[in-house]
């Protein structure tokens, strides 16, 4: 039995260019891993299967659409296992569909986990690649800490960051779709005239003041640089989240912004006493389902319990 945990993100910079001609966006996408995050346990079994527990479990599909069975078969098929065995748990508490990579995450462990289970070794940056081809915010959820993603988010660079920074995240109740956002967000900027297309909107790129704010470890800084081109379309599509953001700005948050496409909002606190206020808040304002305080940056998928060799 292999158990790999693995961290969330919250985007601390989401830059969206305009609509490039094979549809994607190109990003200027500053990934920051936090303490809360996922497990996936990897136990000997017959072909692929799944199993899920934790408060959203029943929104997280049990079948080959599966990021973390979607993980196992290509990691089998790259190392030409015709039949991969492997029992997958995973005990979820990043919310689902909910901008905090969860799926994501959840393949990024799948990796590691079965990589053990089968004792393939196989080397890091093999890993890497397999990851991007699962998905854009998969490699990050391997990598963990602080890194700046390009492209479509999948080309990685690892930034420096210094001591710990405190969050709280509130989870809303469902959740959104992560195109329909982006869809959202080039309509948005179509209606205000501005167009949505690759000659229309700047390539984004990462904001020096807040990589300065990352290094230094310093909170104020990194509140006054946090920015989301998808949150007007994530309060657009949901526009419930106005009153989220506030209320957790009223309690005392150094800022407040949607996390990646959302529906889940991020808000940064000066220290862990404050996030636990915030979370406390947060939970009693009836403008969220629920609230938790967390930390980071934090490493990305490690195993924390494997077979005695
Ligand atoms: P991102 O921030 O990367 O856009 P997200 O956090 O908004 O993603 P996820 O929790 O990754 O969203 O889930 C998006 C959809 O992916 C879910 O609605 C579900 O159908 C599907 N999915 C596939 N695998 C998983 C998984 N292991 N956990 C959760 N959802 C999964």
């Amino acid at each position: 039995m292999v158990t790999v945990r693995v961290p969330a993100k919250v985007n601390v910079q989401l830059g969206v260019g305009g609509v490039r001609p094979d549809g994607y966006h190109d990003l200027a996408n500053v990934f920051f891993a936090v303490a809360l995050g996922d497990q996936v346990t990897a136990t000997p079994g017959e072909g692929v299967t799944l199993s899920c527990d934790g408060p959203d479990a029943d929104a997280v599909p049990l079948d080959d659409s599966n990021l973390a069975a979607r993980a196992a078969r290509l990691l089998a098929a790259h190392h030409g296992l015709a039949d991969p065995g492997v029992h997958l748990h995973i005990d979820k508490a990043i919310p689902v569909a909910g901008g905090m990579a969860g799926g994501s995450a959840d393949g990024a462990a799948a990796l590691l986990a079965c990589d053990a289970l089968w004792g393939l070794d196989t080397p890091q940056p093999v890993l890497l690649e397999l990851a991007a081809e699962l998905g854009s915010d998969v490699p990050f959820a391997l990598l963990g800490g602080v890194a700046l993603g390009r492209g479509r988010g999948e080309l990685l660079e690892p930034l420096p960051a210094a001591g710990t920074f405190h969050w709280v995240f509130a989870v809303a109740d469902g959740g959104l779709s992560t195109p329909a956002v982006f869809r959202e967000c080039d309509r948005l900027r179509e209606e205000s005239g501005l167009g949505s297309s690759l000659a229309d909107v700047p390539t984004p790129d990462a904001d020096p003041a807040l990589l300065a704010a990352l290094a230094e470890g310093d909170p104020v800084a990194l509140a006054a640089a946090l920015a989301n081109d998808l949150q007007a379309a994530a309060v657009s599509l949901r526009p419930a989240l106005a009153d989220t953001l506030r209320a957790g700005t009223e309690a005392g948050a150094l800022a407040a912004l949607v996390s990646g496409s959302g529906p889940t909002c991020a808000f940064l606190a000066k220290d862990a006493d404050a996030a636990a206020h915030v979370a406390a808040a947060l939970r009693a304002s009836g403008t969220c389902r629920t609230a938790h305080a967390t930390h980071g940056p934090v490493p990305g998928a490690r195993v924390v319990s494997a077979p005695r060799p």
